[in-house]
């Protein structure tokens, strides 16, 4: 047993490294210290209470810490960074599920015992355990659906909607009756489980794979909540705090991300964006037959050497071609011909968050050429060259202009306005939403067709042998 006092000490010592850690999260620049003061916080508040609780013997910590931290190199060493939404929808999926064991122990232990907990107990025992399991579920075909184990469309049936509040008000209705009920019952508890199960499911079917990183974010924030409410539950305050941590970012990220794309959260939980109107659009600009100009290296590189202002835009194909190296040494020739090279970065080009400015970061491009979209849309008609790698959507100017487009209304790069783009992709593929782009129909419009991190390759040589 560690003295009382020392144990709230070492959970104060861990919530300062979580606050610490998430305000150093705030810059390119400090954010690895963030996530190791973070990390440290998290490993303090699991020793204590293990230790604290006399849970485990030391064998079994010692044994349970390395085969954590062997299985946490493995997953950060192996997985792509383009798998990462995918990681963090499991993860928030084992958040879930271990806050519906804690919390569904927790009531057995009561209620086998023929303990009646005080209501504010049994309340968030419930809390726990439904929170938990819709956040396990509905993590599970978040990763199934970005894994592509199943497919990335919107699920919908009719009467969808009432069917879902049907089962949360069957959920609602039987936990009340199993917190009302002095005898032990278990049939309650069984139904509200498999209940809460089914309902992470059904939330989470009819949302499209391209709404995934903001249900992600969502699924992040409910773990969150869960984990919170089962500190309440077993009375441990770094598991509180940390949930309440986790729940609020969660919700912040999801807001910045709705706000990003323009879209309201009911409208991503229940629109089902990406069914059938996104196959619809699609046709009807596949038909009215517009041309591509494509260039060729040499003569795309002659643009780029010789223009003042060039603004890389990187998006999802950067991240799949792992082109970012690529770019750097292509913006340092141009710089050294005396070109300016700056990066607009779109919130949510790539596949999560931040995805852009991790992997500009990894190949060192300096922090203050990257510019948010609001203090770069400004200055696209004074580009000289737009330099598209790999972004589609996040530059599609239909979300400006076509009321039909599914994307209508989410914020883009302005990348038509500049002088001269240059987009680099393999072929015509449309982007995650599935819809075309009229900017590569553009006439200021000209096409690298290939790999991007082959093209740049090239690239790089025209512009050394200039
Ligand atoms: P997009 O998904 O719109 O487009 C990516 C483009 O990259 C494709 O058109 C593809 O065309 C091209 N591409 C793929 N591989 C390569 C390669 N090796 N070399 C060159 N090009 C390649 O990307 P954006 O970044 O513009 O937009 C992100 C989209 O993803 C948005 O719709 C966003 O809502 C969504 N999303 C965002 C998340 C986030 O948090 N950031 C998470 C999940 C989804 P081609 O096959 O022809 O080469």
């Amino acid at each position: 047993m560690i003295p009382p006092f020392l144990v709230e000490l070492s959970y104060l010592a861990a919530a300062v490294c979580f606050i610490l850690g998430l305000k150093l999260l705030g810059s390119p620049a400090t954010a690895r210290q963030g996530n190791q003061l973070s990390g440290l916080g998290m490993l303090v508040a699991v020793t204590v209470t293990l230790f604290d609780r006399s849970i485990l013997s030391y064998g079994t910590i010692i044994g349970g810490m390395l085969f954590g931290t062997g299985a946490g190199l493995w997953m950060a060493r192996s997985v792509k960074m383009t798998s990462m939404p995918q990681m963090v929808a499991l993860l928030n999926g084992f958040g879930g599920g271990a806050s519906l064991l804690v919390g569904g122990a927790e009531f057995l232990k009561a209620e086998l015992a023929g303990i009646n907990p005080p209501i504010s107990t049994s309340i968030t025992i419930q809390l726990s355990m439904l929170i938990g399991a819709v956040t396990l579920t509905g993590s599970l075909i978040a990763f199934a659906k970005l894994q592509e184990l199943i497919g990335g469309r919107p699920v919908t049936f009719a009467g969808q909607q009432p069917f879902n509040i049907l089962v949360a008000v069957a959920i609602v209705a039987l936990a009340t009756y199993q917190i009302a009920t002095p005898e032990p019952i278990l049939w309650p508890f069984y139904a509200v489980v498999g209940l809460a199960l089914l309902l992470g499911v059904l939330l989470v079917i009819p949302i499209g794979g391209a709404d995934m990183p903001v249900v992600i974010a969502l699924l992040n924030s409910y773990s969150g909540i869960a984990a919170a409410m089962t500190g309440f539950v077993i009375n441990n305050h770094v598991l509180i705090i940390a949930g309440a941590l986790v729940g609020s970012s969660g919700i912040i990220l999801t807001q910045i991300m709705c706000k990003a794309m323009n879209r309201s959260l009911s409208n991503v939980l229940f629109g089902a964006f990406g069914a059938a109107s996104t196959a619809a659009a699609g046709e009807q600009r596949s038909a009215t037959g517009l041309t591509v100009r494509s260039v060729t290296p040499e003569d795309a590189a002659l643009q780029l050497a010789y223009a003042r202002l060039v603004v890389v835009v990187p998006g999802y194909g950067m991240a799949v071609a792992q082109a970012q190296h690529q770019v750097r040494e292509l913006a340092e020739l141009i710089e050294g011909r005396g070109g300016e090279v700056r990066y607009a970065i779109h919130p949510v080009a790539g596949r999560m968050p931040g995805h852009m400015n991790v992997l500009l970061a990894e190949a060192n491009v300096p922090y203050d050429k990257l510019y948010d979209m609001d203090q770069i849309n400004g200055e696209f008609p004074r580009v000289d060259v737009a330099l598209v790698i790999g972004a589609n959507d996040v530059v599609n100017p239909a979300a400006r202009s076509d009321p039909a487009s599914p994307i209508y209304g989410m914020p883009i790069l302005n990348v038509d306005q500049a002088q001269s783009i240059i987009v680099m992709k393999r072929g015509m593929s449309p982007g995650f939403a599935g819809i075309e782009n009229e900017l590569f129909y553009d006439s200021k419009t000209s096409m690298l067709f290939g790999d991007a991190r082959a093209s740049l390759t090239t690239l790089v040589g025209e512009v050394k042998a200039l």
